[in-house]
């Protein structure tokens, strides 16, 4: 950041138009050119030096789609936006120092202090930390909560005799008028009174007042409707930021470009940087970014929500948390299966809602979906067994049900299928984990009969196959109340006794508590 020169610059005195006084990106550099008389007068000359000026104020930009989306080398010069934010944050950085220092000096020794923390710019995408939000239900701190006024007493005036003074008192009204302008929003300028004894009538503070509230309610509004416009896009700025930090710490060599849009998340290709101490990082990598834009996961609820490993947590959470739970929630279930053998990406970092794993295909190609490769009738019987073994892998092992298994989310690679696409998975236990096992098994076993594989069992058959379970309905609508009837079992037991069974037994084993 510093190397654009802009950490040295210090907004002026008050925290509102810093610009006006001077400006934050540095003072421009002047090059002086020494050049005799006939040079000044050459046309040719002229030109050179015009376009050599031009260039320099507006480097050129490299097609996006042409060249690499994010490299080490051409980061700093390629991408405007991007330029723009860095300086936008050294920017906004300043800004909060100036505002802290402004604090500072109203507040005092003052034992009633003013804070300005909810004008402060600093974006949470600038911290390394996750837990650095300000939540959005946090309503301890309050700043427009108005400060205890100096009051009058209870009895309503002060002094004696023709001393008196009501809290009616003209002059005492206007004091605290003006000292409560104070509580307007920094950037609503007030003038500076102090020293002046300045008394404003109850009409004109209140005047003002009305004038300070739709000014920041017009702030706001207009800063609503960029956010919404950026959520949009598939990339939103802070995503951008935070991939550009991976490529910028050496992590990630370069951001190649998109290999998948989807409703709830985009994925990237991105070429592996160097090794850290405890990491070492796969040639390729995948990113998979969870989309912020909230809409998407609201019919998702249902997963986390009764997942009782997240149960705790999913009441208290703001909605641009649970998108990074989904995050959490895949690198969690990719690590069980990683432990477990079943051949899957392998998590390299998550950060917020962007998860990094490694790239399952070549040079840039992802290996293709099951639904997309035309099998030998061999690999397709291969294929098939691999996937009955993953499943029951996945169940028994993992403690897990993908609950969103498809010839969609299976990748043919080196000759065997990797599982992908498990944000969504729980386990077994979950209030619908069984039914979402069965419609797991029914597209599985749809797949590979229509795929030609004639030892496919039946999608009941695979289902008492993964789970150990012996439904004996010998047809859909029966297995499947069968299957309901279990999940409620489970609830009431943990209705009844507070805990969950850690799995379905239908052999007689003790059950086994989880954690
Ligand atoms: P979605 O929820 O959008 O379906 P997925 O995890 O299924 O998210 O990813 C979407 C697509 O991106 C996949 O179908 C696959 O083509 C590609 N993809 C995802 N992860 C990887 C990976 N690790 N390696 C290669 N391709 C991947
Ligand atoms: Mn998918």
């Amino acid at each position: 950041m510093d190397s654009v020169g802009v950490a040295a610059a210090t907004p002026e005195a008050r925290p509102g138009p810093a610009w006006q006084s001077k400006c934050p990106w540095g003072a421009p550099s002047t090059t002086s050119i020494s050049c005799s008389l006939a040079d000044v007068m050459s046309e040719q000359l002229a030109k050179e030096l015009q376009l050599e000026e031009e260039n320099a104020a507006f480097p050129e930009v490299v097609a996006a789609a042409e060249g690499p989306f994010i490299t080490g080398e051409n980061i700093d010069t390629s991408s405007d936006l991007m330029l723009a934010q860095m300086l936008q944050m050294e920017f906004d950085r300043e800004y909060d120092a100036q505002l802290r220092r402004e604090e500072k000096k109203i507040n005092g020794d003052s034992k009633v202090s003013i804070s300005f923390e909810n004008y402060r710019k600093v974006h949470p995408y600038d911290s390394d930390s996750s837990e650095d939000e300000v939540d959005w239900q946090d309503t301890r701190h309050d700043p427009y909560r108005a400060d205890k006024p100096t009051t009058t007493p209870r009895r309503g005036f002060i002094g004696k005799g023709k001393d008196i003074t009501t809290k009616h008192d003209e002059v005492v009204c206007g004091r605290k008028n003006t000292a409560r302008m104070e509580n307007f929003a920094p950037e609503f300028q007030v003038g500076d009174g102090i020293g002046m004894d300045l008394k404003l009538s109850n009409q004109v503070f209140n005047a003002l007042k009305q004038h300070a509230y739709s000014e920041e309610r017009r702030s706001a509004r207009l800063h609503e409707k960029k956010e919404h416009s950026t959520a949009e896009k598939a990339v939103d700025p802070k995503t951008r930021l935070l991939l550009y930090k991976m490529v910028n710490s050496g992590m990630l060599e370069t951001i190649t470009g998109c290999i998948s849009t989807g409703k709830e998340s985009v994925v990237f290709h991105a070429y592996g940087g160097s090794a850290t101490e405890d990491k070492v990082i796969p040639p390729e990598c995948a990113i998979k970014v969870f989309k912020t834009t909230l809409n998407e996961f609201k019919n998702r609820d249902k997963y986390i929500k009764d997942d009782y490993r997240f149960k705790d947590r999913f009441s208290k959470l703001n909605p641009r948390k649970i998108i990074r739970m989904w995050a959490e929630k895949e690198m969690h279930n990719l690590t069980r299966m990683q432990n477990a053998g079943i051949p899957c990406p392998q998590v390299v970092i998550l950060k917020k809602h962007v998860l990094v794993m490694s790239f399952i295909g070549q040079d840039q190609v992802p290996a293709p979906k099951l639904k997309d490769v035309t099998l030998s009738s061999e690999d397709m019987k291969k294929a098939y067994y691999q996937i009955l073994n993953m499943m029951q892998q996945l169940y028994r092992e993992c403690n897990l049900v993908h609950a969103d298994l498809s010839e969609y989310n299976m990748l043919w690679h080196d000759g065997k299928v990797w599982l992908i696409d498990v944000s969504q998975s729980v386990e077994p236990t979950h209030p619908h984990g069984l039914e979402f096992l069965f419609r797991d098994c029914r597209n599985v076993s749809q797949f590979f009969q229509k795929g030609g594989v004639a030892e496919a069992l039946n999608e009941r058959e695979l289902f008492n196959a993964v789970s150990g379970l012996n439904i004996t309905a010998d047809n859909e609508v029966d297995f499947q109340a069968e299957i309901e009837a279990l999940e409620k079992m489970n609830e009431d037991h943990v209705q009844n006794h507070g805990k969950k069974l850690s799995t379905f037994s239908s052999d007689g084993d003790p059950p086994i508590y989880d954690e």
